[in-house]
């Protein structure tokens, strides 16, 4: 819907992926539930299907799978999947955060025991990063590691842990010592869900799913060599994983705008009311704005930036505005929205616009977003 004017080799690579999924099509997407039994299987399959044809993380380096691309191609793939309809990635989490944050800072050893996993979804991951007094306060995270000769011990709690009942990994944060500064002392570690001592337990939202989990860790050992990076070290690698996650990771997420909206102009047809046509309009004109302002920051990545507080504008800009396009789509609908079933098309309008209100909240807040914008892009003072 979009038309930007991309280099021939980055549109070669389009037409190779848009021949390799003629070849393969993807399944059907399953129903919104992102846990069920049935999401995880077609979304394994899938996944070891892109990563067979060497199609997931093309942006890795070869030596770990990829193709040593740019996140230009990155986000090429990504827009090529949506067009026709493919199933979100189930290793979204791998692909995205702990898989590039193992390539800049993860031993040899744990390179080779986890990467190639990452790819094909044989091994999915979470994020155990948020507790109950530690959201936006990251730093503020109580989980505590004792640290013995023979590795960690972890006891804490961790909250809003998608995807936590179907992982096999966690990459945790927790404090591995006290230190003055609250960011100094946390640790960055990999672990495995099903060591002795974890409980996860799901949480219901308001669209029904309980795509997130809380997670009890009591005593749970780690060996020392799932340490990533060197011990006390986990904020500047947690920082790291965060730019990522508001880069690549909302790139994958804002394209769900351009499916909706591409959805809304062939379910609708020619829209009669002139104030409709004119709000659709305006989610367009949005649309083609956040877009292009992502493709000029995966562009400047291409050419040796590294991700930075400009991923706050992408996430906020695509939060706010995928928010509006989802109440507008519910006013297309009308009324009859509210009687519909979930499995409905009308029903799927209902459920997006409730899972819609989180991602203003996920990946860090609107709130937040602001304030890294307003003092480290736009240098404001701080408020004290
Ligand atoms: C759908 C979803 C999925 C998630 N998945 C994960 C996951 O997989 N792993 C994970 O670790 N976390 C996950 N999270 C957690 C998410 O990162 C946190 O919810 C988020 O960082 C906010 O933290 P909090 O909920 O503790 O809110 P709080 O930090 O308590 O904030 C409460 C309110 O206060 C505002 N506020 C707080 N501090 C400031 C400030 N300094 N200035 C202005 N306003 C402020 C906030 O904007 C917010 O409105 C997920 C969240 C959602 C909604």
């Amino acid at each position: 819907m979009i038309r930007l004017k991309l280099s021939t080799q980055i549109e070669s690579l389009r037409e190779e992926l848009k021949q390799w999924l003629k070849d393969n099509p993807p399944p059907r997407r399953a129903q919104a539930d992102s846990t069920t039994a049935t999401f995880v299987e077609v979304g394994r399959g899938w996944q070891a299907k892109l990563a067979g044809g060497r199609w997931v993380g093309v942006h890795w380096p070869r030596e770990f799978g990829g193709r040593s691309l740019s996140l230009v191609e990155e986000a090429v793939v990504q827009e090529e999947l949506v067009r026709v309809n493919a199933p979100q990635l189930l290793g979204l989490f791998g692909l995205t955060m702990v898989g590039p944050v193992l390539i800049k800072h993860g031993t040899r050893p744990q390179q080779e025991r986890y990467l190639s996993k990452i790819l094909s979804a044989e091994e999915v991951w979470c994020q155990g990063f948020s507790e109950p007094g530690a959201g936006s306060d990251l730093a503020a995270i109580k989980t505590k590691a004792r640290v013995t000769a023979e590795g960690l011990h972890i006891t804490g709690q961790k909250v809003w842990t998608s995807f936590a009942q179907v992982a096999q990994f966690c990459f945790l944060l927790c404090r591995t010592s006290d230190q003055p500064k609250k960011h100094q002392g946390l640790s960055y570690l990999l672990i495995d869900m099903k060591s002795p001592g974890i409980k996860v337990r799901p949480l219901r939202q308001i669209t029904g799913d309980d795509e997130f989990n809380e997670v009890f860790f009591d005593e749970v050992f780690v060996p020392k060599e799932n340490v990533v990076g060197q011990l006390g070290d986990g904020w500047n690698i947690a920082i790291s994983t965060l730019m990522y996650e508001r880069v690549v990771l909302t790139f994958a997420r804002q394209i769900q705008s351009e499916v909706l909206l591409r959805r809304l102009l062939e379910r609708e047809g020619e829209i009669v009311d002139r104030s409709l046509r004119a709000e659709l309009a305006g989610h367009l004109a949005e649309a083609c704005a956040v877009r292009a302002l992502a493709y000029q920051h995966l562009i400047e990545y291409a050419s040796g930036k590294s991700p930075g507080p400009e991923g706050s504008l992408d996430k906020l800009f695509w939060s706010e505005s995928f928010q509006r396009l989802c109440k507008f789509a519910l006013k297309l609908r009308g009324r009859l929205a509210a009687l519909s079933e979930h499995s409905s098309e009308a029903g799927e309008d209902v459920f997006r616009y409730f899972y819609s209100r989180g991602r203003t909240i996920a990946a860090g807040t609107s709130e937040i977003q602001r304030n890294i914008i307003a003092e480290r892009l736009l240098s404001l003072p701080r408020q004290r």
